[in-house]
């Protein structure tokens, strides 16, 4: 199976889940990698070498490593050791820092210790070296946008068939960061016109929902019952706006 047939398939599922279907292959590819890593490449020199220029992870990643780990496995190990090493980074840094502070602090001049790395960090095979900051963004939200990106693709090629436009509009479409992906890959064919009519006719059901909830809040109607699906308009605009929440 092609990679993109593969993605066929994960689309296809995804339509059939709640919540924006690129926000949830994302989400699976996350747990995929994180999974993997712990799994089989903690000790990987490249991939150590890739979470070391961006200091770990990013928060959310960080946890969810951390979280998925003591699920598992119990014993954090794999968090460990990685992280102990980037301490390490972290630990060499600061040393060398207050090195160049001591020796400015020697000569006379009274510095301020960023004023002092960024000296520092003149010197010429030094000049790459972030003090304290990431070179690089984190590796999961990399991997993550990659994915969108491909989902993105497929499924503006799949969306200009009438039997996957059906499933499409059964489904909770696309957050609006993923639009504006699909809208930044989309070229004029006819699946990123269906994509856009039916966002439009989604919102106006999402407006009518909020509004509904909104007018019946009001003492004068408060004998109305408000439907399951304007309980719920909060949530789905919030979704919309922002993605799934993780
Ligand atoms: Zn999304
Ligand atoms: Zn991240």
């Amino acid at each position: 199976m092609t990679q993109m047939e593969l993605t066929e398939v994960f689309i296809r599922e995804a339509l059939r889940q709640t919540g924006c279907l690129v926000c949830h292959i994302c989400r699976e590819s996350v747990s995929r990698y994180l999974r993997f890593l712990l799994h089989e490449h903690v000790n990987d020199v490249t991939t150590r070498l890739r979470i070391s220029l961006s200091l770990g992870f990013c928060r959310q990643h960080s946890w969810q490593l951390l979280n998925m780990e003591e699920d598992h496995w119990i014993i954090p190990l794999g968090t460990s050791i990685i992280y102990e090493d980037l301490l390490n980074q972290v630990i060499h840094q600061i040393q060398a820092a207050l090195s160049a502070m001591s020796a400015q602090n020697k000569q006379g001049d009274r510095l301020r210790l960023l004023d002092c790395v960024r000296r520092w960090t003149q010197i010429p095979d030094e000049r790459e070296q972030h003090f304290l900051e990431p070179s690089r963004t984190c590796r999961v939200c990399e991997s993550s946008y990659e994915t969108a990106q491909h989902v993105g693709y497929v499924i503006l090629r799949m969306l200009g068939d009438a039997d996957i436009q059906k499933m499409y509009s059964k489904s909770d479409g696309v957050c609006l960061p993923h639009l504006r992906l699909c809208l930044t890959l989309a070229d004029t064919g006819p699946g990123i016109l269906f994509l856009i009519n039916n966002t439009v006719e989604r919102l106006r059901v999402l407006q009518h929902d909020l509004n509904e909830f909104k007018r019946k809040q009001h003492w004068h109607h408060r004998d109305e019952e408000t439907t399951e699906s304007e309980k719920t308009a909060a949530r789905r605009v919030i979704a919309f706006f922002v993605g799934e929440n993780e």
